[in-house]
């Protein structure tokens, strides 16, 4: 879950590293109160999730109110490369003497934690360590030990900060890995990070990824995802508890586990298929929960086939097939229309089998193993029309 850049610095803030004064806005006259409470002069910056937004004119000085008027009104709306600013930062401008860079994040090859710094930061980041690596420092914690003042005072060092800014980093540097693992981040980044004249260290920029999957454990931290750039699907997914991906392709997949959801998606790509979603119904999934995995698969209206794929340990067949009936009877005849395809194998499969076949749903196509049903699903979602003729049609 990807942060804005003042979001990301308000978490800064509640880990003691310095940032500017400013206000987040969505319209042009509350930019220009904002601008005069945090005193001129004052950035606009574009509130996207995307970088090099300086680069696209999504960042801009204003030294009284007529600029800010006027940047304010540029900067909202714009497209920066897909993504509309709905929402500007108005912080006290900075002097800047110099423009560093600094991040930790998970190496996962070394399987611990990495901290980043170089003293060539405010550009890409990308660009310093192939050109010139030796510039940028790079240096493992101990995941046990945490970040210690010594060793972010080291790695200041061996990046060549200016000497009286040292501590300055270093404490900087301490306090984002905190932000790191405190809150459960993948990312923790700040480019540049900012030595200003009076040589006060400051981060200027943030860029931070939450583990959304250990938002549970930061309930302070849930209203932060940017609702309006996430998946409406994806979201109301969210809201109901159900595991649930959107992907790019046009086959609905539903399946019991993730590991088995995982390989769905597989043999579904390998039969030439390209899947619609990953969801997960997880385990002991009952009618009504079936129920609703399907009302979610079908608001993709991008989906033309559907693929049931349950294999039954502790969730029973006969369970899912109930759902599946009962889901059938809820759907419009638009949805109807879509061709499932269902494998059920495991506890009470005959059971489940037999109801399915005695509902006789009008659209809804049983088979006996994962690769036929990947197959059929392929087919179904390249000619649906054809149906009931099964299997193979696919040219
Ligand atoms: P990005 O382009 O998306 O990475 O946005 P940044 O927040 O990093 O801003 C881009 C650049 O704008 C920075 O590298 C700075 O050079 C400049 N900038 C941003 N804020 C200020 C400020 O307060 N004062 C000055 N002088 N320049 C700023
Ligand atoms: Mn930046």
């Amino acid at each position: 879950m990807d942060l804005l850049e003042y979001q990301g610095k308000q978490l800064f803030a509640r880990h003691g590293l310095k940032v500017s004064s400013g206000r987040a806005v969505t319209n042009v006259d509350d930019a220009v109160a904002a601008a005069g409470e945090v005193g001129y002069p004052v950035v606009v910056k574009a509130q996207v999730l995307i970088g090099g937004r300086g680069k696209a004119g999504g960042v801009k000085l204003a030294s009284d109110e007529a600029e800010a008027r006027e940047h304010a009104t540029d900067i909202l709306g714009m497209d920066i490369r897909g993504h509309i600013v709905r929402t500007l930062w108005i912080e006290h401008a900075s002097d800047i003497a110099s423009e560093y860079y600094a991040s930790v994040l998970l190496d996962r090859s070394a399987k611990k934690p990495l901290v980043m710094f170089s003293v060539e930061g405010g550009v890409d980041i990308e660009e310093v360590a192939e050109k010139t690596p030796e510039k940028l420092v790079r240096s493992h914690v101990d995941p046990l030990a945490g970040l210690s003042r010594e060793q972010a005072v080291q790695i200041a060092t061996a990046g060549e900060a200016d000497a009286d800014v040292i501590d300055g980093v270093a404490d900087a540097l301490v306090a984002l890995y905190e932000v790191w693992i405190q809150e459960d981040a993948t990312l923790a980044e700040i480019n540049p990070l900012i030595v200003t004249p009076e040589r006060d260290v400051r981060a200027l920029d943030s860029k931070v990824s939450l583990d959304g999957n250990a938002l549970y454990r930061h309930p302070e931290n849930q209203e932060l995802s940017d609702a309006e750039n996430e998946d409406p699907i994806e979201r109301r997914a969210k809201e109901e508890g159900v595991q649930y991906v959107k992907l790019d392709g046009d086959i609905g997949i539903l399946g019991n586990g993730a590991g088995l959801v995982m390989s769905t998606l597989d043999v579904v790509a390998q039969a030439g298929g390209s899947p619609a979603n990953f969801l997960d119904a997880g385990g002991g999934s009952d009618a009504e929960k079936i129920e609703q995995a399907v009302q979610l698969i079908l608001a993709n209206h991008a989906v033309r086939a559907v693929l049931f794929n349950i294999f039954g340990g502790i969730t029973r067949c006969d369970e899912v097939a109930t759902g599946l009936i009962a889901a059938f009877g809820e759907l419009g005849p638009e949805e109807k229309a879509i061709p499932f395809v269902v494998r059920l194998d495991g506890t009470n499969d005959a059971e489940g089998r037999r109801l399915l076949s005695e509902a006789n749903l009008p659209n809804v196509h049983p088979a006996a193993t994962m690769n036929e049903a990947a197959e059929k699903v392929v087919a179904l979602a390249a000619h649906p029309a054809e149906g009931h003729a099964g299997a193979g049609v696919a040219g």
